[in-house]
């Protein structure tokens, strides 16, 4: 898999109604809205929420990770599976149901 464009990311207006993601030097994404109705206000909310997920993304995955087997027993804070139920690696020892394990999966694009 190819590296993204490195972080932080930032959301310049384009025009009067869209806007466009930038990382670096990179035009990264153009974020527009149907024309009919013409909604600016939303180009720039998802410009915003594309930066801010952006931009924290390896934050969050670094806390996901610190706290995904907490304290000496090594249980996970979200479904109390202990991390030597299986084998190493995101979703060892999670219940199948785990919110924690889940959030790991799909930061990680798993
Ligand atoms: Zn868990």
């Amino acid at each position: 898999m190819n590296e993204h464009t490195p972080t932080p990311w930032r959301a310049v207006i384009y025009g009067n109604s869209e806007w466009e993601v930038w990382g670096g030097d990179l035009l990264v994404a153009d974020v527009t809205t149907p024309e009919d109705p013409l909604q600016p206000e939303v180009a720039e909310a998802n410009a915003a929420f594309i930066v801010r997920a952006v931009n924290s993304h390896t934050a969050l995955l670094a806390a996901l990770k610190s706290v995904e087997w907490a304290g000496l027993a090594k249980s996970c804070p979200s479904c109390g599976g202990y991390e030597h139920a299986g084998p190493r690696g995101a979703g060892a020892g999670h219940a199948p149901d785990c919110e924690l394990a889940a959030a790991l999966r799909a930061a990680e694009g798993e």
